[in-house]
């Protein structure tokens, strides 16, 4: 058992007028073996919710527990929730040979060859040649120093991984190999992870279950399949009909276009998000294009979003399928 829960998590930084909430009131929960993508536009506070989990970021409200014991200080030696991050570097010391940077990582105590074998077995794991260990981050590709980056993360025989778009900034050649090793890896190791990405392509192809996070809020969470066929957010709904249509799941899913008024609306300031649904002034089906949904410019979605569908912080969640015609009565 390993699992992650995310309770009302806040995150602020700074203070007074340069105060901006970048978590707010953030609940999720990583079943222990699976997969939770987390996907976003930029700026959305994916990271910020990571790093409160190792805690890189400071926790202003809430809860994260790992089986019920506080995650961010976690008992012993070992480090049961372990980050890797966009750029293999943020972990990797570039004058460190490979190996010596898996060493590192690995619990103390372990010493010589038993060190040396744990080395060769966690560059094996993610399908690197051991006898690489001795090269600096420098002499191997972007992919290959994102799967030493991996290697040290399992070093620290963690229980949770948190993946923070560790796929962004490798070229789109090497992005699916090193997809692929990560849920293989997840696999045969029964990890827990939570997959970060801004893109919704990325995210549906590794998660058994899908978060979608807007304004520092998660506007939307569930099983993959279910999102992806039922969103009940517009915000997802948005980030769907951004997937290049190649490869979707289903062909017309009733998505209405971005009105030309909505299309030139700015993301908002997080330093002043808008009143009501912060969602709104960007919304195809909000205040600004259909009448009666006045609610939304006053009344925060987000406080009655455990009794909806997909937890979904929208007054409107209603399903996206057209309600399916009756039979004739005979
Ligand atoms: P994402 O990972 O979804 O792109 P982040 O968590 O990095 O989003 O950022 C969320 C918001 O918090 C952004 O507005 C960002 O500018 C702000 N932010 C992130 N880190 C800090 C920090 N250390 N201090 C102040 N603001 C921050
Ligand atoms: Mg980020």
């Amino acid at each position: 058992m390993s699992e992650l829960v995310f309770d009302t998590v806040s995150v602020r930084y700074g203070s007074r007028r340069r105060a901006l909430t970048a978590v707010h009131g953030a609940s999720l929960t990583l079943p222990s073996g699976q997969v939770v993508g987390l996907v976003g536009e930029s700026g959305s506070g994916k990271s910020t919710l990571a790093r409160a989990a190792v805690g890189l970021a400071p926790l202003t409200a809430g809860r994260i527990l790992l089986d019920g014991a506080d995650a961010r200080r976690p008992r012993g030696r070992h480090r049961p929730v372990q980050m890797v991050f966009q750029d293999p570097y943020a972990s990797l010391d570039p004058r460190m040979s490979v190996g010596a940077s898996v060493a590192e990582a690995l619990p103390r105590g372990t010493k010589g060859p038993e060190r040396r074998a744990e080395v060769a077995r966690l560059l094996e794991q993610v399908d690197l040649d051991p006898g690489r260990a001795a090269l600096l981050p420098s002499q191997l590709s972007g992919g290959q120093r994102q799967r030493v980056a991996v290697a040290r993360a399992l070093a620290g025989r963690p229980r949770v991984v948190i993946a923070d778009e560790i796929t962004s900034a490798l070229d789109v050649s090497v992005q699916g190999t090193v997809l692929n090793l990560v849920r293989d890896v997840q696999r045969r190791l029964d990890l827990t992870m939570l997959f970060i990405s801004h893109d919704l392509a990325v995210v549906r192809y590794v998660s058994d279950h899908i978060a979608v996070m807007h304004l520092g809020r998660i506007v939307e969470a569930g099983p993959t399949d279910e999102v992806l066929t039922d969103p009940r957010h517009p915000y997802t709904r948005e980030l769907l009909a951004a997937v290049p249509r190649r490869g979707r799941t289903g062909q017309d899913d009733g998505t209405p276009a971005v009105p030309d008024t909505l299309a030139a609306t700015e993301p908002a300031d997080p330093h002043h998000p808008p009143p009501g649904c912060p969602y709104h002034p960007r919304c195809p089906a909000g205040p600004l294009v259909l009448a009666g949904r006045d609610a939304c410019r006053t009344e925060d979605p987000a406080e009655d979003a455990a009794t909806r569908p997909h937890r979904a912080a929208c007054h409107f969640a209603a399903p996206t399928a057209p309600a399916r015609p009756q039979p004739p009565r005979p």
